[in-house]
């Protein structure tokens, strides 16, 4: 098998399912086959591989900047945004000789749970095409769903690499804040933005994290930590391991075929020499309030920098301020709107005490208690949505359904640690995801626990 087969087999599957999936917004053929004829003439040189990624077909998603390579955030204002240098988790994936195949639908500015707020096209899920693939990284998880990629990145804000992969069948890492770069992720919420791997095994995510983690001095809040040998950890062996099961996290709101199939992973779990008990996180329930104040103040400030002027779409009409807000007017959605104007409001003087401040103080506590229930346990299993992906246009007119769709991924987020969605069985035909958390940089026990299961 060459590399030219592998992205030759990447193609041909595009050309079969994408009119149907709608996971790309970009294709980068010609550089992709000129990329593997050159990795394949590398190898038939020298005798060895060169490591585990060599030659792998990858999406990326379409906040992450790619040198050349049209960057839109799936937001029109960026329409014509071709980057001029790499995020480092790309400069990482070609030091491991990967493939870049495309660039992936989202959620414009990674904001949504459905990818219904893409500025271009709506993607759609492998298992149902009426039905939508989550989001906001909806494009890399249907791409890898779907045979198109060996795998993805995706960013996770609130939830947007676990709940797609839970929608679609797939495995998705969102790592302890810090673990990988952000430099060259387009921000949202600063604080918050993590990247992470989109695969169809937990061992390709172990490696895919191993390749893009550790420390960067490009992005400040990137953590100066040994990266584990995350591949090392998948033993299989998870005796006498303890879980904790939030009560929150099986509660009203979560449906039925849900719980039930949690139930049954975590007999699954017991079955193999790990205990569960049930535990409290009783913050958990002002998370989502907190994270839409938090995550929109920051992303205020953020696409502050989307003038018209330096990036994308200019609507040149009357004077300066004209332009500024003409262009910000024809170019962001409708949600991308909605955010700036909550940040802007709850940053506002007379109101930052009440709301943002109110809100940072909450994340404190939602994150003493997971703090607390690591003292005990070393890993926390719920599930990741409260249900199986939803119909395309169900929740698109309702904000607030659609926030609550991210009511177990956020509380992660807001405390910084690190969870995976596994794929857990069908219900009623579509898949469930199982959502893992670990301690803060403790990936390797979170893998552990999901490969043993898998
Ligand atoms: N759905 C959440 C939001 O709309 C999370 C998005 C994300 O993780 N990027 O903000």
């Amino acid at each position: 098998l060459t590399v030219t087969d592998l992205v030759n087999e990447s193609y041909s599957r595009i050309n079969q399912v994408e009119s149907k999936v709608d996971a790309f917004l970009s294709l980068t053929e010609e550089a992709a086959r000129k990329k593997a004829k050159a990795l394949d003439e590398k190898i038939s040189s020298s005798s060895r591989l060169e490591g585990p990624l060599y030659g792998l077909p990858v999406g990326i998603k379409d906040n992450i900047v790619t040198k050349g390579i049209r960057t839109t955030c799936a937001s029109k204002l960026l329409e014509n945004f071709e980057p001029i240098h790499n995020a480092t988790v790309v400069e990482r994936l070609n030091e491991a000789n990967t493939v870049t195949i495309g660039k992936l639908n989202m959620d414009e500015f990674a904001m949504g749970s459905s990818n219904e707020n893409s500025g271009f096209k709506v993607t759609r899920n492998p298992w149902d095409i009426d039905r939508v693939p989550g989001g906001s990284s909806g494009g890399s998880a249907a791409s890898v769903a779907a045979g198109e990629v060996l795998f993805s990145l995706g960013s996770d804000t609130g939830g947007s690499i676990r709940e797609p992969a839970a929608f679609c069948g797939v495995v998705g890492m969102k790592p302890t804040y810090g673990r990988v770069s952000r430099f060259g992720l387009v921000a949202f919420a600063s604080s918050l933005d993590q990247i992470g791997p989109i695969t169809r095994t937990v061992e390709d995510n172990a490696y895919v994290l191993e390749a893009i983690a550790g420390h960067d001095q490009r992005d400040s809040t990137s953590a100066n930590v040994e990266v584990d040998k995350f591949s090392e950890a998948l033993t299989g062996d998870i005796k006498g391991l303890r879980i904790a099961v939030p009560k929150e996290y099986m509660a009203e709101g979560v449906s039925d075929e849900v719980r039930e199939q949690v139930l049954q992973s975590l007999k699954t779990l017991e079955s193999l020499g790990a205990t569960w008990e049930e535990v409290s996180l009783p913050h958990s329930k002002y998370a989502t309030a907190a994270y839409y104040l938090i995550a929109s103040s920051e992303a205020s400030a953020n696409l502050a920098r989307f003038d018209g002027i330096r990036y994308g779409v200019r609507v040149e009409e009357g004077n300066l301020i004209e332009t500024y807000k003409k262009s910000r007017s024809q170019g962001f959605g409708e949600e991308v709107k909605r955010r700036i104007m909550l940040g802007t409001f709850a940053l506002s003087s007379g109101y930052y005490d009440a709301y943002y401040k109110k809100a940072q103080q909450v994340r404190t506590l939602i994150k003493r208690d997971f703090e607390e229930v690591f003292k005990d346990y070393d890993v926390i299993i719920g599930p990741t949505a409260p249900t199986t992906a939803f119909k395309i246009g169900e929740k698109i007119n309702d904000p607030l359904t659609m926030y609550a769709t991210d009511i177990l991924t956020i509380p992660v987020n807001l405390a910084g640690v690190p969870a995976i969605s596994v794929p857990s069985g069908l219900a009623e035909g579509l898949p469930v995801g199982l959502q893992i958390i670990g301690k803060f940089f403790d990936e390797s026990t979170v893998y552990r626990v999901a490969h043993a299961f898998e």
